[in-house]
């Protein structure tokens, strides 16, 4: 099938002499387990059962705090040290809390088996549990299994690893349909519906969908478009059940969100005049909402510490929408099939960089001085009390960012940082000696 793709040539122009450093040294990333967060909120029939130590269920609880007002959908089977002859306890032990919770829990109708990293669970097969599980629960509930261990995984490959355990349960579908792979916001995913059949591009089918009655089928005639760049392994999934990957930008800020439909577009043949009377008005609203921000962000440096794999399209988005210079470009994995038409975007002079060391990046950082940093929160402070702006990375993540109504508060997220730090210079007058951090922890500031 031909693949319609409307930015292939750029795009291998690019990738065909890309120059990335390669560090494989210590890095500090969320693992896996964290993307229960926004999982758990955007399937709302399905329960994470984490099969981990008292370290995941730290993680989950502190991460996910606020489900203490809320019956939660997520917990964690605790595992205590056994030897292999224990195993056969540990395998009754799971089918029995996995039966016992959903007896408590009848809404329930997908059950996730999360893995994690401890030697001990690492020895149990959690897929074989599913299988045992489905044999006994089908069609009540759906039970997958996948890996959200820090040892194998960051915070968003969490995501495409529990994505990808769903394609197996997709039934064959040879019909028309669009594919959008990747969490989004209901408030976006309601948007880019509405966007969609403006077009005349459907039926639009989304993964995950929110119910699990609501699962989509694949087959050969699936276009998918990716919603996130860290779902790699589920398109591959797709693919290889007869599915088409549409290349595209990410829908971030107004220039990407153009294209990110235009690749849709294309594939269903949509004249360009249709395209431009439906997108044209949006794209005007969402460059409206970014010029006021453009002041601030123009001519600024920004420094992507590798983290959730979004730093290749939001370089491209503040690059070249907001006038940022961005100095290196961190992702923890550079899935080339899933950002070549964003390497096409990206400017030549921006060192990009594959995977960490820790201490070696942060010399780069210290060197460069950039303006703004967007790093993970086990960093963000100690970077900010040397004196550098830092952007928590996780909230990209966490928040709606996708599309053109939320193009404005994207910029607005790497505008405050730099906002704030121009605040607090002025009301405490910061010298070169004198901190961000100094100033914040002055007894007037914290009193304001
Ligand atoms: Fe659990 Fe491993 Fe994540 Fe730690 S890194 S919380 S042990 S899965």
């Amino acid at each position: 099938m031909t693949n319609p793709n409307p930015f292939p040539a750029a795009a291998a122009a690019r990738c065909a002499t890309p120059e990335v450093l390669r560090e494989r040294g210590q890095r500090e990333v969320f693992c896996g387990l964290t993307s229960i967060v926004w999982l758990h909120r955007k399937l709302q029939d399905a329960f994470f059962l984490v099969v981990g130590s008292r370290t995941c269920a730290h993680l989950i609880q502190s991460a996910a705090g606020v489900m203490i007002f809320a019956e939660p959908r997520f917990g964690t089977a605790i595992l205590t040290d056994r030897d292999l002859a224990g195993l056969a306890d540990a395998n009754d032990e799971l089918d029995r809390v996995c039966v016992t919770l959903l007896e408590r829990r009848p809404d329930v109708r997908t059950l996730f088996l999360v893995g994690s990293c401890p030697s001990e669970v690492i020895k149990l097969d959690l897929a074989k549990a599913a299988e045992r599980l489905n044999a006994r629960l089908f069609p009540r509930v759906r039970v997958v299994s996948y890996s959200g261990s820090g040892i194998e995984t960051t915070f968003t490959q969490g995501e495409d690893n529990a994505l990808r355990a769903l394609v197996p349960s997709m039934v064959d579908d040879d019909a028309k349909q669009l594919l959008v792979v990747g969490c989004l916001a209901d408030v976006v995913e309601d948007q880019f519906r509405r966007i969609f059949h403006a077009l005349g591009v459907g039926p639009v089918r989304f993964l995950p969908a929110r119910r699990a009655a609501e699962l989509a089928g694949v087959g050969r005639n699936t276009f998918v478009l990716a919603a996130q760049p860290f779902v790699g392994e589920t398109v591959r999934a797709l693919v290889a059940r007869g599915a088409t990957l549409v290349q595209a930008p990410y829908p971030l800020g107004a220039e990407g969100t153009s294209a990110w439909l235009a690749a849709a577009a294309a594939a269903w043949s949509v004249p360009g005049e249709r395209l431009g009377e439906v997108v044209q008005p949006l794209e005007e609203r969402a460059r409206a909402a970014l010029s006021h921000h453009h002041a601030r962000l123009a001519g600024r440096s920004v420094f992507f510490m590798p983290d959730s794999q979004l730093e290749i399209p939001l370089a491209r988005f503040l690059h070249r929408e907001l006038g940022m210079r961005p100095l290196e470009i961190g992702t923890p994995y550079l899935d080339r099939q899933l950002v070549a038409a964003e390497l096409a975007m990206l400017p030549a002079e921006a060192l990009l960089s594959e995977g960490q060391d820790v201490e070696r990046q942060l010399d780069r950082v210290r060197a460069a001085q950039p303006d703004l940093t967007v790093c993970g929160l086990g960093l963000a402070n100690p970077l900010e009390a040397e004196g550098l702006a830092t952007k928590w990375s996780i909230e990209l993540v966490f928040s709606p960012i996708q599309g053109y109504d939320q193009a404005g508060d994207l910029a607005e997220l790497f505008a405050r940082p730099l906002a704030r730090r121009a605040l607090l210079a002025r009301a405490d007058g910061i010298s070169p000696g004198r901190t961000i951090a100094d100033a914040v922890s002055a007894p007037d500031r914290r009193a304001a």
